[in-house]
């Protein structure tokens, strides 16, 4: 087979426009992840793969790549250093950090905050449980501890604590309620260091995107103007003021367009600005998350996409806030972000192995007899045949009538089973055709689009949408999808993909596109008897997928792999953490393996003293059953394809 040149391969996946420099395809046709974009640090995934399934392991398998956020942390810190050397706003400053809710897993986060060590990397949490998650962690001396989400007097107790060990505790004021509790427990902790307190301001500004209810006027977060006043007041009344130190909001994550960001900025730098001038010690403006990842590469302002590149966001976000800063004649705060998606996106992929196909299918070859077929087939036959250009609406249309009456008669008894798979077969071949004329229309009769979608051919793959892409299922967020190996053959079939949960939105049926979104994904021919499985890499789902994702069909967290790749290019697994077993899944859900063994154990014995089984027979059965639990909860290839005794 002739092999297309790479740069075709690297075209059907957009992998230029969403991997960023982080992902590649090599000569063998391979996709290959640099996790520092460096092309000398290059590994190729089908060889992870391999050595993994050597190892005992199966797909699906989530990879992580540490080195990738080292390499956000850097761009991000990098994207600032530069804006800010570029304005030159006397005192500018900025530093990161990690809203730990968009990736709670510990490793990934104590990766994070190594790699951000340099840059001063803090953390925000939204919850008391990562809250506690937060001061349990190392961060460089200064960092902060922001405090997000609605508090209750124990929060603010913790904070106190969190400030007396000597962290800097940030509580943000979500609600107006809030002050008082932190006045209440501020009054009662006696003498000693305390958390500042900064005000989340209700913009007018709105984001955009799928998250834009994030803000507004009537926002479920954030300050009015007048609470925000009120607020300060009380602090002030109190004798607190002096803790006063950050004004933060937030418009919604995936801010796809630059100018809602710009917007943002200027109402909160002069809100900023304004209360500055009226003595309130602030020294921290937090412009929250938003900052956008490009999942299909187009670089626009669709949901999928942004219009802008991370050192337009910093040189924007610098030069905005500098520039009200001047007018307002008031000193320049320290910058910060709350940038999970950007920083932890690309970081981790999922393999996972396609299992079969669905497809609509043809009529059998030689079920037709002209004779005994029933008026139905033989006149679906004959319009197959004479089928054309001039007639195909019309034809269409009686196919849908006659494969009706064909469905009638059979569910009256009058036609057979045979007869029944003639009908079906009939019907798609006839709206096959129908689609293919109505393509070559200047304008393509709508009809055929829903029927189209309905001939897609599907791909079987094992892995849990609701598990491990939950965005899409809840969402419809695009995730970049590509097979790892063969990218050098040109695909040949169009197809959506279905996972293995038995439930019908368990289906990924929109693909990136730099153009438009599309409804299949190009891939290769499917041959289930082959050796090397075909195995699809499901891209960027670093954030917010790990902790979203939930058991459907008791479906766990797949098996995960975590990979460096040293300057010379040897790729090295340094860590590999087994997923949910099917034990561990039936527990959360009140399934107790003793007690569920203790059933069957009985069940059999009843069984061979009634004499169905054997003594042997029972306990290969149990030691069936048994040997379950330890297995993880997704389909098994092996031995999947040892033809069956007879
Ligand atoms: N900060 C706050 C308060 C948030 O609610 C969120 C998420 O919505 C973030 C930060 C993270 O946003 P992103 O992942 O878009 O950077």
């Amino acid at each position: 087979m002739a092999r297309i040149p790479i740069e075709d391969a690297l075209e059907y996946y957009s992998i230029p426009h969403w991997g960023n420099g982080y992902f590649g395809v090599n000569t063998d046709g391979e996709l290959t992840v640099r996790p520092t974009r460096d092309s000398a640090r290059e590994v190729s995934l089908p060889s992870l793969v391999r050595e993994v399934r050597a190892r005992g392991l199966e797909t699906p398998l989530i990879f992580r790549f540490p080195q990738i956020l080292e390499a956000k942390v850097d761009e991000l810190a990098g994207a600032f250093k530069n804006a800010i050397e570029e304005f030159n706003f006397k005192g500018a400053e900025y530093r990161p950090i990690f809203p730990i809710k968009v990736n709670q897993q510990r490793d990934v986060v104590e990766a994070l905050l190594a790699a951000g060590r340099k840059h001063g990397l803090g953390i925000e949490a939204g919850s008391r449980a990562e809250f506690m998650a937060a001061l349990s962690l190392d961060l460089p001396p200064g960092a902060l501890t922001v405090v997000n989400g609605y508090k209750d007097l124990e929060t603010v107790r913790l904070a106190i604590a969190g400030a007396r060990m000597g962290r800097r505790v940030i509580l943000v004021m979500e609600k107006l309620f809030e002050t008082d509790l932190v006045l209440r427990a501020f009054s009662d902790a006696g003498p000693g260091p305390l958390p500042e307190v900064g005000f989340r301001v209700r913009l007018f500004a709105r984001g955009a995107g799928r998250w834009h209810k994030s803000t507004g006027v009537t926002a479920k977060f954030g300050l009015s103007t007048a609470s925000l006043l009120d607020g300060i007041n009380r602090m002030k009344e109190a004798g607190y003021l002096e803790q006063v130190s950050m004004v933060h909001f937030h418009i919604g994550s995936q801010i796809p367009e630059i100018r809602r960001i710009k917007g943002a900025i200027k109402e909160a730098a002069r809100v900023y600005a304004k209360l500055r001038r009226r003595g309130v010690p602030l020294t921290v403006i937090n412009v929250g998350g938003g900052l956008a990842v490009d999942y299909d590469g187009s670089k626009t302002a669709s949901d999928a996409s942004c219009n802008y590149s991370v050192n337009e966001y910093a040189n924007d976000v610098t030069y905005t806030i500098g520039e009200v800063c001047q007018e307002e004649k008031v000193p320049m705060p320290l910058m910060v972000s709350e940038s999970g998606r950007f920083l932890t996106a690309t970081h981790s992929l999922l393999v996972a192995n396609v299992l079969g196909r669905i497809s609509a299918d043809p009529p059998p070859s030689n079920g037709f007899n002209e004779e005994s077929a029933p008026r139905p087939v033989k006149e679906m036959k004959a319009m197959l045949r004479d089928l054309s250009a001039k007639n195909y609406v019309e034809y269409y249309h009686d196919a849908v009538e006659l494969r009706d009456e064909a469905l009638t008669l059979f569910n009256v008894g009058l036609i057979s089973l045979e007869d029944r798979a003639l009908a079906e077969g009939l019907f798609w071949e006839i709206g096959r055709k129908a689609i293919s004329f109505s393509r070559r229309e200047k304008l393509p009769n709508e009809e055929f689009d829903e029927l189209e979608r309905q001939l897609h051919e599907k791909y079987v793959v094992n892995f849990s949408v609701f598990q491990s892409t939950p965005d899409h299922w809840a969402l419809e967020q695009l995730f970049p999808i590509v097979p790892i190996t063969r990218l050098r053959e040109a695909p040949t079939n169009a197809a959506a993909l279905v996972d293995i949960t038995c439930d019908s939105d368990g289906e990924i049926d929109h693909f990136v596109d730099i153009k438009d979104v599309k409804e299949t994904l190009a891939l290769h021919e499917f041959n289930p008897d082959s050796p090397e499985p075909y195995d699809l890499a499901i891209c960027l789902l670093g954030a917010y997928q790990d902790v979203m994702g939930d058991m459907h069909n008791l479906f766990g967290a797949p098996d995960e792999v975590t990979v460096t790749v040293a300057e010379d290019g040897r790729p090295q697994i340094v860590r590999v953490e087994r997923g949910d077993t099917v034990a561990g899944v039936l527990r959360v859900f009140g399934y107790h393996q003793e007690e569920m063994t203790r059933t069957i154990r009985e069940r059999l014995q009843r069984k061979v003293a009634e004499g169905v089984l054997g003594e042997k027979e029972s306990n290969v059965l149990l030691d069936g059953f048994c040997g379950l639990f330890t297995r993880a909860t997704y389909l098994s290839l092996v031995d999947s394809n040892v033809p069956v005794k007879k």
